[in-house]
């Protein structure tokens, strides 16, 4: 990450408001919230961004079948985002709306600049346009003429437009890609990237004159901006906005693979053309594409039906769980993902249950049932390793080293292996649960087990403690929770059994 003086800057796309919010959105989110918490424990100060993207022909359109105003429509959509986070415990330090006035006001004032600077020029567009990508398509990208994604075939699109010199910049994108001073990962993402570089891209028109649900060009009225640059400025307006450029440039974007290339072309593209073309330090620092979700094996899509909304995991597992079970599914970043929901139940109960649960409940449950003192756990990093256990070269000690050499906790986490931090959370528990086990810390024989016993749990407070701790960016209730029992010896269940 970049050193700012402490500050870093993390987004998730803003979401396009034609859909409700689903588990898709809900786990790229999820995966900021994790790192903004993360960070901000170890003392950074951390600006994370979010909202919704709600202009273009497609919003118009669906506003229209379901009888609104387009504005009334995107207040809507947006809501339920909002709402979605909320029940999500997401900790975004700022929600832009693409149809917020200052918004609008920043993207005119961009615009100007890149006119000023000499990198828009007017032109014929004349070409086929996909509403449901939002984006101009050539041959190339149909399959029997019709979009792969929507199924449909794309618009004859002729007009006047205003174009983006992007052609001229590209030399100087491929270089920075390859030089990874922009990094885009994993691997296989840049690749792609570099790809697509190679082929060969024309400038791009950054108005049309057909749509007007937009923001109009400031210097011709009857065009409005393209919704993708609109969309993409978002990430620059609010900080402008909210006076706090401090945070600027991004540290890192997250998204989706269908919208890595507007991320780090098109993007760095403009910001180059804004502030001059060796002005390499405005740029992002850092891409990360994740994999497609499916959903027990199939694409995610509305003819389907299989649309998962994150509130009904909420209602069902409660928010903590819900976070955990989404971020579990699979390994984070590259490959596509499957949310196996037939599986849901069946991890609920192994994992938090019979796991994080259950534990949590022995050791307080013998904690108090041995009289044993209430431990005053010191708030650790969340990094972990500082715990000091009684019993020196014990098992205990043993298991748990050797739990923690398996993954590393931090390293997982700032190279976004969110699954690998969680693995190390649950080696730990594991490695408590053996120790309960083969130690039977319950047996009070004599005196001198009774002593023995003692340090025992008490071991287990601490790590139990630091287990909490490490679980704060993922759970933060249930990280709560924890320290409240163990510094209480009162044991409160967590998770109760799914049947
Ligand atoms: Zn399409």
């Amino acid at each position: 990450m970049a050193e700012k003086d402490n500050k870093i800057y993390l987004t998730t796309p803003i979401y396009y408001v034609n859909s409700k919010p689903h588990i898709g959105h809900a786990y790229t989110t999820l995966a900021i919230d994790v790192l903004t918490r993360y960070y901000r424990i170890l003392g950074k100060e951390v600006f994370f961004l979010t909202g919704t993207d709600e202009h273009g022909a497609k919003i118009a359109e669906a506003a229209q079948k379901a009888g609104k105003t387009p504005q009334e429509f995107c207040d809507e959509i947006s809501g339920l985002f909002k709402t979605a986070w909320q029940n999500l415990n997401i900790d975004y330090s700022y929600f832009i709306r693409t149809t917020d006035k200052s918004h609008e006001e920043k993207v005119a004032e961009f615009l100007n600049v890149l006119k000023s600077n000499g990198y828009l020029y007017e032109g014929e567009y004349a070409g086929k346009y996909c509403v449901g990508c939002e984006k101009f398509v050539t041959d190339k990208d149909l399959v029997d003429g019709k979009c792969p994604d929507h199924k449909c075939e794309p618009q004859d699109v002729a007009e006047e437009n205003w174009f983006f010199k992007l052609r001229q910049l590209l030399p100087k994108i491929k270089e920075l890609i390859e030089s990874d001073k922009l990094l885009i990962l994993p691997e296989k993402a840049k690749s792609e990237v570099l790809g697509v570089i190679k082929q060969g891209l024309d400038d791009v028109s950054i108005s049309r004159k057909s749509v007007s649900w937009g923001i109009k060009l400031p210097w011709e009225e009857s065009q409005t901006v393209y919704v993708w640059i609109d969309a993409l400025l978002n990430y620059w307006t609010v900080l402008q906005n909210l006076g706090k450029m401090e945070f600027w440039p991004v540290d890192l974007h997250l998204m989706g693979r269908e919208i890595l290339k507007f991320h780090c072309i098109m993007w760095p593209a403009i910001l180059l053309a804004y502030y001059g073309d060796d002005a390499i330090d405005q740029l992002p620092k850092q891409a990360f594409c994740h994999g497609y979700f499916t959903i027990d094996g199939q694409k995610m899509s509305k003819t389907i039906g299989n649309i998962v909304d994150p509130n009904d995991l909420i209602k069902k597992y409660g928010t903590d769980a819900t976070r955990y079970l989404l971020l579990t599914q699979f390994p984070f970043g590259g490959n596509d993902g499957d949310v196996s929901l037939s599986r849901l139940d069946e991890k609920y109960n192994s994992d938090l249950a019979s796991g994080l649960g259950n534990l949590v409940a022995r050791v307080v449950t013998l904690a108090t049932k041995l009289k044993v003192q209430p431990v005053r756990i010191a708030t650790q990093s969340v990094a972990g390793g500082s715990a000091k256990l009684k019993v020196k070269g014990s098992r205990l000690e043993q298991n748990i080293l050797e739990a923690k050499n398996k993954y590393n906790f931090s390293l997982a986490l700032e190279n976004l292996k969110i699954d690998e931090a969680l693995g190390a959370i649950w080696e730990l528990i594991g490695a408590c649960d053996k120790i309960i086990d083969t130690e039977k810390p319950w047996e009070l024989a004599n005196e001198k087990l009774k002593t023995k016993n003692e340090k025992v749990i008490k071991d287990l407070l601490v790590v139990l403690g630091e287990i909490a701790e490490m679980l704060k960016p993922f759970m933060p209730q249930t990280a709560d929770k924890i320290l409240e029992q163990i510094k209480t010896n009162k044991s409160e269940p967590l998770f109760p059994r799914l049947n």
